[in-house]
């Protein structure tokens, strides 16, 4: 990929339909149905432009990582039927505010941030992020908190529990990280039978996801190519 000699595919649509196909090529693997995948085009960084050619290209769900750029481009993008999934570590303070665009957030990861989005207007969805790792600021709630913080997001009104999130630590073998994030999904389930879903899988690593029952793919990279350099 970062060989400049590799010929691989150059357009948006080219590389949006080989993901597509990987997909479906690893959940063959898996014996599983491709249709209970859920592909996320994770768009930070990139303009709104990007965004409305991805639409044009059959994408209707997209992920930002944070908030104001986030919630600018939805602002931009409000004609397209778009759903906005927020991925990255929230600050209390602006928590409130994704409700206003986001149908989901994937990275609820201490009691504040769940709090903070209680509302009694309306449900969003909500994915509990676990830390795979030991580093603290990676985000993400230990494991041993699991439980507790599931339960927090179950009693929060304007929060619907769909599942966990996780993103694979960079030393670790990809396939076995994931095969934890199904361990802890497992223990979501004995307390919240409907919180089923797995945000996890990466532009580097969704084939490994899938194997391992990812319901829920962001993939940013591999679809958009390389993102736009920042600050
Ligand atoms: C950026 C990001 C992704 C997508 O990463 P790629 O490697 O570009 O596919 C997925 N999840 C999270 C939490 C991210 O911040």
């Amino acid at each position: 990929m970062t060989n400049p000699q590799t010929p691989g595919p150059d357009s948006l649509a080219e590389r949006l339909a080989a993901v597509r196909a990987g997909i479906a090529d690893a959940a063959a693997h898996a014996g599983r149905d491709p249709d209970d995948i859920t592909t996320i085009v994770v768009t930070k960084f990139h303009p709104a432009t990007l965004v409305r050619q991805l639409f044009d290209l059959g994408v209707r769900e997209v992920g930002e990582n944070r908030h104001q750029e986030a919630q600018a481009k939805a602002a931009e993008l409000g004609d397209l039927d778009l759903g906005w999934n927020f991925i990255g570590q929230l600050q209390s303070k602006k928590a409130r505010q994704v409700r206003g665009y986001a149908h989901s957030v994937h990275s609820l990861d201490r009691e504040s941030v769940v709090d903070a989005l209680s509302s009694t207007d309306g449900s969003i969805d909500g994915f509990v992020q676990l830390n795979l790792t030991d580093d603290p600021s990676r985000g993400g709630v230990k494991d041993a908190g699991l439980e507790s913080l599931a339960e927090r997001v179950l009693n929060t009104p304007g929060l619907t529990l769909r599942g966990v999130m996780a993103v694979a630590p960079i030393d670790e073998d990809p396939r076995r990280a994931f095969a934890r994030v199904r361990i802890a999904s497992e223990r979501v389930r004995r307390i919240a039978p409907d919180a089923r879903f797995i945000s996890a899988g990466m532009s580097g690593d969704y084939r490994e996801a899938i194997l391992e029952g990812a319901t829920h793919l962001r993939i940013g990279s591999a679809i958009t190519g390389n993102r736009p350099t920042h600050g």
